[in-house]
């Protein structure tokens, strides 16, 4: 830990614990200590530490080719494409590596989207996004973040973003205008705590996007492949974007995977040397990722994730009785859970809790966030909500 400190630079602040192995939903750290892991690398480890599938399918093709660049076709990239699109509902995917770029690249295409097709005049595009969004860490990205910690000293900052309060349709309505070109939003804003919109706000950004001729853009890189009991937040308000962006669970924990999904009238736009990465849709990703839309394909996770959503949310709400909480949020295997201040903060919560063997992390000073791998046994989570009633206690 000290030679990190010292070598490293100090963009985060890790609990001091130092992890030399993991399975399932357990991490074991250099001194042979096991602790449960209740954050899953923000939703990235859906389907667990060293998942069999997972790692096999990434060991067979390590043995076979791990990279080829865009330069030549190879025999995982249709398959992959093919099966995500199918699981998405629409026609093509891009595939990229992290989830900052996926984001990125909506934003490239819903400006090239507009200008092409929706006319929008030459430099005029513009994206609304919502306050306490997170997007990425990109310059572009932060450049409509909300955050200031996120975002000072990195100007100047990209233009054509417009920003309006999460949730807030009518603010929606009053921010669209012909130039708009997209409408960029979480369905469940991770990052922010968790925060479930009001029923009725997607579908209601369904609706007007649709009316106005703007792109549905939904940032599901957290809240998609399983957490929330669907295979996509959007779908518990029964709405379809005109495009997913998804990554986090999609490399299963393994390799960064990320990717834009949506129908060729929206991808379309894209001609040969106009976007690209030198990894995305690599045969190692594509092998992982394929093993994850398959594993996706039964629904088994997505209802587990129902299951222990249910009961984690059924016990989290006896914890906010007690006056330690004072809020709970979330849907599925999910939650944020904010901390009396008289309770400590959510970092001293998420340190007492490491001691006695949970891992979870704190965000925005008094929340902190739940979301154990879809493996998770109902006795392990049980055991670690009995961590969180006794550090509460
Ligand atoms: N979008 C959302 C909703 C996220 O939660 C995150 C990461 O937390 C990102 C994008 C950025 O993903 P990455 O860290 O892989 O760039």
């Amino acid at each position: 830990m000290a030679a990190a400190e010292a070598h490293s630079a100090h963009n985060y602040h890790p609990l001091p614990i130092v992890v030399s192995s993991a399975d399932g939903a357990w991490m074991t750290d250099v001194e042979g200590r096991r602790y449960l892991d209740m954050l899953a690398g923000y939703s990235a480890l859906n389907f667990g530490h060293g998942n069999r599938r997972l790692i096999d399918a990434a060991k067979a093709q390590l043995d076979r080719v791990t990279l080829t660049s865009r330069a030549f076709h190879h025999d995982r990239f249709a398959e992959f494409c093919t099966r995500l699109a199918e699981l998405c509902g629409k026609e093509m995917v891009l595939p990229m590596n992290t989830g900052a770029e996926a984001v990125e690249t909506a934003v490239k295409t819903a400006r090239k989207w507009g200008y092409q097709v929706k006319g929008v005049p030459d430099g005029r595009a513009r994206i609304v996004v919502a306050a306490g969004n997170f997007h990425g860490r990109t310059t572009t990205v932060i450049s409509f973040s909300t955050d200031e910690e996120a975002r000072a000293d990195y100007g100047p900052y990209t233009p054509g973003f417009e920003i309006v309060p999460y949730g807030d349709l009518e603010a929606l309505r009053a921010a669209v205008t012909d130039d708009t070109v997209a409408v960029l939003i979480e369905p469940i804003q991770g990052e922010a705590g968790v925060l479930v919109p009001p029923a009725g706000y997607l579908p209601g950004v369904r609706e007007l996007t649709r009316e106005r001729g703007v792109l549905f853009i939904a940032d599901e890189i957290q809240s998609g492949l399983g957490r929330t009991g669907r295979t996509f937040a959007c779908e518990h308000e029964g709405v379809v974007p005109d495009v997913y962006l998804l990554g986090k669970a999609l490399g299963g924990g393994v390799v960064p995977v990320s990717a834009v999904v949506a129908d060729a009238d929206v991808l379309g736009v894209f001609k040969p040397g106009e976007h690209g990465s030198t990894f995305g849709g690599n045969p190692l990703a594509c092998a992982v990722a394929l093993e994850v839309v398959d594993m996706l394909s039964t629904g088994e996770f997505q209802q587990r994730a129902t299951e222990l959503g249910e009961h984690l949310h059924a016990e989290l709400a006896l914890l906010a009785g007690t006056g330690a909480v004072t809020e709970v949020r979330g849907r599925g295997l999910w939650a944020g859970v904010d901390i009396a201040p008289s309770y400590g903060t959510g970092r001293e919560i998420s340190e007492k809790l490491m001691e006695r063997g949970v891992l979870v992390k704190d965000t925005h000073g008094s929340t902190i966030r739940i979301a154990p791998p879809l493996v998770i046994s109902k006795e392990d989570l049980d055991w670690g909500l009995g961590q969180l009633r006794a550090v509460l206690s």
